[in-house]
């Protein structure tokens, strides 16, 4: 107990979780606006467009109606879970089981860090990537699990070498997340890839944790594949979706896993003890999302595809190196000079009121990397680009 207060201290797993690495940034994001500073924020990975009116209209009607006002089944109703699996056969060609291989999430991220819970036993191992989304190694830690990061080089695609995982860390592992297209990195797999993956899971009995937030927000003519297309991966993995990025409804909480049936039922004994699923008028919005027509979405896609080219053009044009991303919404380059990502980041703050997010903030092997969220307009991006043509490297 500390002194005067009659709180207990934090459990520590709580106290085990890393330093909030964008805290010192969020700090100086404070102070730039107390200055009166007109920061241009390029680190928010959150859609700036909004929901599409149509989904709004169906939250409208699902929420006058009273039998949604009760608690919803656990598992989602099986028109949302139905709707799901046959955007899976449209957009893939994967057939799915509503009834057994589709769940509902309040998000895919309560999904993805709820999975440790249920198969992860103290002393288990559990594959991250790095960089990477934080929530895969938290979800390990509370579920009393070890995290063994695997680096995502640039060299190798931003995709881990499976060859390198150690063969006793292999055999102690119960998971391995996986996410493309990739946040922070915007790479995408290659089919190669997840063929190797599917071969690396039946080999150890690991469950493959596809998260596939992205896979709708993809450029030109790209087409990024979903984990389950790949021969074997139904016996060993499952995918994560949601409709936040590819329609704009981070706010609303609504998501889905798909994929191995006893590895979905794992996920939903856990869920049936933690939530009680999600509120039916959401599920109706969902349904109206995923079957109804899908121009917002390509509108959206071209937005971000505009903002895209803005920025690498941008980069291109002060000499800073960048590959064109092909999906997600990230731009994610190496910081010029070599200078380290955090002072890279904060004399961008300081010095054009230009907010990026430094790379070591998602892991230590995005050190010498920074990403942009392409979520402002194009004419901020174009501005942002030109003030940084003013700064001296
Ligand atoms: C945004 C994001 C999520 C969160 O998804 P929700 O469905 O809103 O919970 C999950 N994974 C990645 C990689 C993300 O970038």
């Amino acid at each position: 107990m500390t002194h005067g207060s009659r709180i207990p201290e934090l459990a520590e797993r709580l106290k085990r979780l890393p330093p909030y690495l964008f805290a010192e940034i969020d700090k100086k994001k404070r102070e730039a606006r107390a200055r009166g500073a007109d920061l241009i924020d390029m680190g928010i990975g959150d859609p700036d467009l909004p929901t599409p009116p149509h989904v709004v209209e169906a939250l409208k009607r699902g929420a006058e109606n009273p039998e949604h006002h009760r608690y919803p089944s656990y598992e989602g109703m099986i028109e949302f879970r139905t709707a799901a699996a046959e955007w899976y056969r449209r957009r893939f060609g994967v057939v799915l089981d509503p009834e057994t291989e589709v769940l509902a999430l309040v998000g895919s991220k309560e999904g993805t860090a709820h999975m440790p819970l249920a198969f992860v036993n103290p002393g288990d191992v559990v594959l991250v990537p790095d960089p990477g989304y934080p929530v895969y190694a938290a979800g390990t830690w509370f579920a009393g699990g070890e995290v063994h990061f695997m680096p995502l080089l640039r060299q190798n695609g931003f995709m881990p070498d499976l060859g390198a995982v150690p063969g006793d860390v292999a055999r102690r592992a119960k998971l391995m997340y996986l996410n493309y297209p990739n946040n922070p990195t915007a790479a995408t797999a290659t089919r190669e890839f997840f063929a190797r993956a599917v071969d690396f899971a039946r080999a150890h009995g690991i469950i493959v944790c596809h998260d596939a937030m992205y896979s709708e927000l993809r450029f030109d003519d790209y087409r990024p594949p979903s984990f389950l297309e790949t021969p074997g991966a139904r016996e060993v993995g499952v995918e994560f979706h949601s409709l936040s990025k590819t329609y704009s409804m981070t706010g609303w909480r609504v998501g889905f896993i798909v994929g191995n049936a006893e590895a979905v039922a794992g996920l939903g004994k856990v869920k049936t003890n933690v939530d009680s699923g999600v509120f039916q008028a959401i599920q109706e919005a969902a349904i109206a999302a995923l079957g109804g027509p899908q121009d917002v979405a390509e509108q959206y896609r071209r937005i971000y595809q505009e903002r895209r080219d803005v920025v690498v053009a941008g980069l291109r044009g002060l000499g800073w190196e960048v590959d064109v991303p092909r999906a997600a919404f990230f731009v994610w380059a190496p910081t010029p000079g070599g200078l380290d990502s955090r002072s890279f980041a904060a004399r961008l703050l300081e010095e054009a009121a230009c907010v990026v997010t430094p790379g070591v903030g998602f892991g230590p092997s995005g050190e010498g990397f920074y990403r942009i969220a392409l979520t402002i307009e194009a004419k901020r991006l174009a501005e942002a680009m030109e003030r940084l043509q003013r700064l001296k490297l």
